[in-house]
């Protein structure tokens, strides 16, 4: 019988509506016991008569657990495909379940010095809301009681409309102006509950609870470096903040900037980048799309950013660069960087997607 206290519902799913369990080929095994002894959650017992092991509770089993398998030296263990449970974390149900589990065993499971929730950020007014590109919208923030200092770069958090202690961390797209507005670009995620909201529900004159301003990304000045830019989708967004910002001032340093969509739903920019390079001739720019759609209406050029900037540079030796993206994007353009000779200490990055 399995034991009644690993039969509880997987984060609100019953565990016997979840395929996950092992199997064992008894031919491959040769007997060893390991996963009978290793198994905390006694899913295996050990037939003694035949020196093999069989599965004998497998609703015990940790729903995404593949220890047994890992660690069997004969291979003899399978398991469903992980997409069976990464499939299932998709679901908003389970996501919710998980979030409202990390908020009633807050005190247990809190990184300690991180349980006190910093309460509802200070308000800002949403006032106006555009679409940039199909599955990018800008939204303009203007503040109610006081303004954000931030330098160009770092990024807030937003309180997610409807739920408790959620935030979602969005890069600020502006320069620090006088009246102290706040651009975001907001990419849409498929079942994501904050991106969701802004695309199906969010309204000007609404009011966001804001925090912040976070992060390391910062430009940083030097007259004499030229500098390089890669950015991904809202990637692009810290990089606005930046040039916005250093453009003006630094009109001897060379500025290159690589932008690049996934297609032409998240392609965006254009207009600005031409502006910068017919205002700044030390401005230049290379658009790229990783995989573009059919009718994609952009004459840019195809490939992934590291790929793309690879083609076009040979020596970026005294450069500093700057990457903005997902963690992929960051992993993949630093290594290029790295190897057209950007001195390591010289990459600059921040996850902005
Ligand atoms: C420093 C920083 C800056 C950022 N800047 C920007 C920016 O400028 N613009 C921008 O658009 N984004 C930015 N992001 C990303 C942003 O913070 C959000 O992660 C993103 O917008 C998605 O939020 P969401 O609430 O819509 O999605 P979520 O509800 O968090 O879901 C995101 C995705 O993960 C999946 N998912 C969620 N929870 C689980 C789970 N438990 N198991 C499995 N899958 C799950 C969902 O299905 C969905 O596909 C930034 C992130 C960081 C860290
Ligand atoms: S996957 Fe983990 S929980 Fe499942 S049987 Fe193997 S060791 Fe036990
Ligand atoms: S770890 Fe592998 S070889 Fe060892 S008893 Fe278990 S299934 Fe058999």
């Amino acid at each position: 019988m399995p034991d009644p206290k690993f039969l509880k519902p997987w984060h609100g799913i019953p565990r016997e509506k979840i395929d996950w369990n092992p199997t064992v080929d008894p031919l491959l095994c040769i007997g060893c016991g390991m996963c009978v002894t290793g198994c905390s959650r006694k899913v295996y017992r050990y037939d003694f008569k035949n020196q093999k092991s069989v599965v004998y509770d497998p609703l015990n089993c940790l729903v995404g657990c593949t220890t047994c398998m890992n660690t069997c030296p004969a291979g003899a263990i399978s398991f469903p495909p992980l997409e069976v449970v990464k499939n299932l974390e998709k679901r908003a149900d389970v996501r919710e379940h998980i979030w409202q589990e990390l908020i009633s065993r807050k005190e247990e499971l809190a990184l300690p010095g991180t349980e006190k929730y910093p309460g509802k950020g200070i308000p800002f007014k949403v006032v106006e809301i555009e679409t940039l590109a199909p599955e990018i919208k800008r939204i303009w923030l203007s503040p109610m009681e006081k303004p954000l200092k931030y330098y160009p770069g770092q990024y807030l958090t937003v309180d997610v409309p409807g739920e408790k202690e959620m935030v979602r961390a969005y890069s600020i797209a502006n320069a620090p102006r006088e009246d102290g507005l706040i651009e975001l670009h907001i990419r849409l995620v498929k079942g994501g509950r904050f991106t969701t909201y802004v695309f199906e529900k969010l309204r000007e004159n609404e009011i966001l609870g804001i925090h912040g301003p976070y992060g390391e990304f910062k430009y940083r000045e030097d007259p004499t470096a030229p500098l390089i830019m890669a950015a991904v989708a809202t990637g692009l967004a810290p990089m606005k903040a930046i040039l916005e910002y250093a453009l003006p001032k630094s009109r001897n340093r060379i500025f290159k900037m690589y932008f690049t969509a996934h297609n032409c739903a998240t392609f965006y920019g254009l207009q600005w980048f031409k502006n910068w390079s017919n205002e700044y001739p030390n401005f230049e720019y290379i658009t790229s799309i990783s995989s573009p759609h059919p009718e994609c209406p952009y004459s840019a050029e195809l490939g992934r950013i590291h790929t793309v900037i690879e083609r076009h540079e040979i020596d970026l030796r005294g450069y500093d660069a700057y990457v903005a993206g997902s963690p992929k994007v960051i992993k993949a353009s630093v290594e290029v960087f790295k190897k057209l000779g950007v001195a390591e200490d010289h990459i600059y990055y921040d996850i902005a997607a």
